[in-house]
């Protein structure tokens, strides 16, 4: 079997060009992904990428957020992370039950605390660095934050 075998001709859905792909499944499937599959090649791809990227960093700004500083590549990755992180601490800060109005007050002043700590991080590094922090992470960091606000 050569590299051939496995070469197949597809459509971009979006500009309609032929390229060639590879698919590694049984002739059968290939010829069915082939047909079936939404196609896009790697212009239209990058394209879609830039869009998508401009769009969340536009939202972002709307929230207070600042436009992010880094490669296209690392913009991209850094804006998606960036939506699945505030996503987190909106559900958190939904998901929280207040004994009392004060206690309530302190919890919205902790949450827009930590919003002013992540929207100082202007480089696409610092986001990706930090995909990984997980609800029980940030619920942490607010709990910090509740703690020295009460101090004050
Ligand atoms: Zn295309």
């Amino acid at each position: 079997m050569t590299e051939d075998n496995f070469t197949y001709e597809v459509r971009c859905e979006t500009c309609r060009s032929r390229f060639k792909v590879q698919l590694f499944e049984s002739h059968e499937r290939n010829l069915f992904l082939v047909d079936k599959k939404d196609w896009y090649c790697d212009k239209c791809k990058t394209a879609y990428a830039r869009r998508q990227t401009a769009q969340l960093s536009q939202a972002h700004q709307e929230i207070g957020f600042p436009e992010l500083t880094g490669s296209a590549k690392m913009l991209t990755w850094a804006e998606k992370v960036r939506a699945e992180l505030i996503n987190k601490v909106n559900y958190l800060k939904q998901n929280i039950t207040h004994a009392d109005a004060a206690a309530e007050k302190l919890s919205n002043d902790a949450f827009d605390s930590f919003f002013m700590e992540w929207q100082a991080q202007t480089s696409a590094k610092w986001w990706i660095d930090n995909r990984r922090m997980t609800v029980r992470d940030i619920s942490k960091r607010i709990a910090e934050i509740s703690a020295s606000l009460k101090k004050s």
